[in-house]
């Protein structure tokens, strides 16, 4: 038996983003869709339409018109709600960007991205972001005609525009969203989804959960995010149930508090937001009763933690996804009634319309189950390709349709899959994809260093995190403060390396090759973290 599956085939649903939205809201209007707790939000579905609809004569008085791009650089909030759903009501393209991003990530975004309109909060505890974005365009040559704070009078106008209500788009194959991920040449790449990827793949993820009208989904995971916007929103506008904001960005007690008080049936996170969660010192005040089910992707998943959910978290239905960012995301999951041993141990079988193999990693043929290999999906939840790459396009998608994950796993026999590894050089720290080429490529912008290799090392609590070998130039000197200093304001702060070590060579190959297996042994080794990258998951 060869490891391939094919998921059952059912009728997918051929409507835009705004056309599932609206039904749904046509459906439910006197019901809750949207809570937004750090905000001080609540509103029905009827409510969240009106404004919805308010905003998309708003972005079109603007001069946006479908296929234009308009950003969202954000945390979670009511306007990430809104703009991702005025973009699909008026057929603009809505690009996320990381609010982690900082002037070099952002700058290369606005000019790679060609977005018109950027919408953002000015500023919070973390950052000002009106500054780092005075920072990104200074010099830039970029179309970008409005940048739009959040709460600012331009902002509010949008809602009172007297523009006609522009038309609705009809085309479900048309791009809906472009969702950023570290490409491994070192530079982001802008994944292009179309309305009938995102909508599809949200509709067969509610299937598994069997979500409904009567469920409530805490997401306390970033809606910039495909996690958020897919796994989370577009579950919500299939199927009514509510989405519940516990705090702008991850927060465990706002977390716990927000399930307790709302009696939320769902909740999502990647590993080390789960961790968290069972870890807070006030666990045991919360009453978390009202849990049903939920998802644990984005990273490796400890079998153990799965457990801890399920019986401390009293959230009998969990559920693992697995994908990325290139199918739409999830490609496997598992269902709410498979046995808990396939919850916890594996990441499910194929979706719905989804084909998966496993293939040689240099030979590309498909292995036979049982052995592990590259997991190639194909189906409708393949993204349209990279936007503005059709090489790095052509290399993640074959001509026979596969899109190759760059992920290492297994088919079992009875069609359930597990991770093994990874083939491609990617971190995971607490679900935040970090490609060691872009951090590479950023700190060699610094005078002092010659040379920089950067590795993830195992973290009992966040899965992985970035150390760096770092070769200076003859003659200089440096301290770790001062390289993270550099870091501070211009990347993103989870890509900062946490472990900095000075060296004069680095392990090589007869041949010449770096070997980053030998530093990431020898860190484990120098750091005693044998016990981290023993940890069993699914
Ligand atoms: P992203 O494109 O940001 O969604 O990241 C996708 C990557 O996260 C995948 O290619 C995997 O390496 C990893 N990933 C996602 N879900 C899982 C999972 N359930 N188990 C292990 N790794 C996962």
């Amino acid at each position: 038996m060869l490891s391939f599956s094919q998921g059952e085939s059912l009728a997918l649903r051929a409507q835009t983003i705004h056309q599932v939205f609206a039904e749904t809201a046509a459906r439910f209007p006197t019901r809750p869709a949207l809570i937004v707790r750090h905000q001080n939000v609540r509103l029905t579905w009827s409510e969240l339409a009106a404004q919805v609809e308010s905003l998309a004569r708003g972005l079109a008085s603007l001069g946006l018109e479908p296929g234009h791009r308009a950003g969202v650089w954000s945390t979670n909030c009511l306007e990430w709600i809104l703009l991702q759903l005025a973009c699909a009501r008026l057929g603009a393209v809505l690009v996320n960007v990381n609010p982690a991003y900082r002037s070099w990530e952002l700058s290369f975004v606005l000019r790679k991205s060609r977005i018109r309109a950027l919408f953002f909060h000015p500023r919070d505890a973390r950052a000002d972001y009106s500054a780092i974005l005075a920072e990104a365009r200074a010099g830039l040559d970029s179309p970008l005609a409005h940048a739009i704070p959040f709460g600012s009078p331009a902002w509010l106008d949008l809602f009172h525009s007297a523009a006609p209500p522009p038309p609705e788009p009809s085309d479900p194959f048309a791009v809906a969203n472009i969702q950023y991920t570290s490409g491994t040449t070192g530079s982001p790449k802008g994944v292009l989804l179309t309305h009938h990827n995102l909508v599809n793949n949200g509709f067969l993820i509610a299937r598994c959960l069997q979500a409904s009208g009567r469920d409530s989904i805490c997401l306390p995971v970033p809606l910039y995010h495909c996690f958020g916007c897919v796994i989370g929103a577009m579950v919500s506008y299939n199927t009514g149930a509510a989405i519940i904001l516990p705090s702008a960005s991850f927060d465990a007690h706002a977390t716990l508090e927000a399930i307790h008080q709302e009696r939320a049936t769902a909740v999502y996170g990647v590993p080390t937001m789960f961790i968290s969660l069972l870890h807070h010192p006030d666990f045991a005040r919360f009453d978390l009763s009202s849990l049903r089910t939920g998802v644990m992707a984005g990273a490796p998943c400890p079998v153990e933690i799965m457990k801890r959910v399920i019986s401390e978290m009293h959230c009998p239905e969990i559920t693992i996804a697995y994908g990325q960012t290139e199918s739409s995301p999830v490609v496997t999951m598992s269902g709410v009634h498979d046995s808990v041993d396939l919850r916890v141990s594996t990441i499910g079988r194929a979706l719905p319309c989804t084909e998966l193999k496993i293939v040689h990693p240099e030979s590309g043929q498909t292995v036979p189950a049982g052995e592990p290999g590259e997991i190639c999906a194909r189906g409708y939840m393949v993204m349209k390709g990279y936007d503005q790459e059709p090489e790095a396009t052509a290399r993640a998608i074959d001509s026979e349709g596969w899109l190759h994950t760059g992920d290492l796993g297994l088919m079992r026999p009875d069609g359930y899959f597990r991770i093994t590894g990874r083939a491609r050089d990617l971190i995971i720290r607490g679900g935040e994809n970090i490609y060691p080429r872009e951090v590479e490529e950023f700190l060699f912008s610094h005078p002092k260093i010659a040379d920089v290799q950067v590795v993830g090392l195992p973290d009992a609590r966040l899965g992985e995190v970035v150390a760096a070998w770092i070769r200076l130039r003859p003659g200089e000197s440096a301290t770790e403060e001062e390289i993270r200093n550099f870091c501070k304001g211009r990347i993103a702060h989870f890509k900062t390396p946490q472990f900095i070590r000075f060296v004069d060579e680095f392990p090589m190959t007869v041949t010449g090759k770096i070997q980053k297996f030998r530093i990431r042994e020898m860190e484990i080794q120098a750091r005693g973290l044998q016990s981290a990258a023993g940890i069993e998951t699914a």
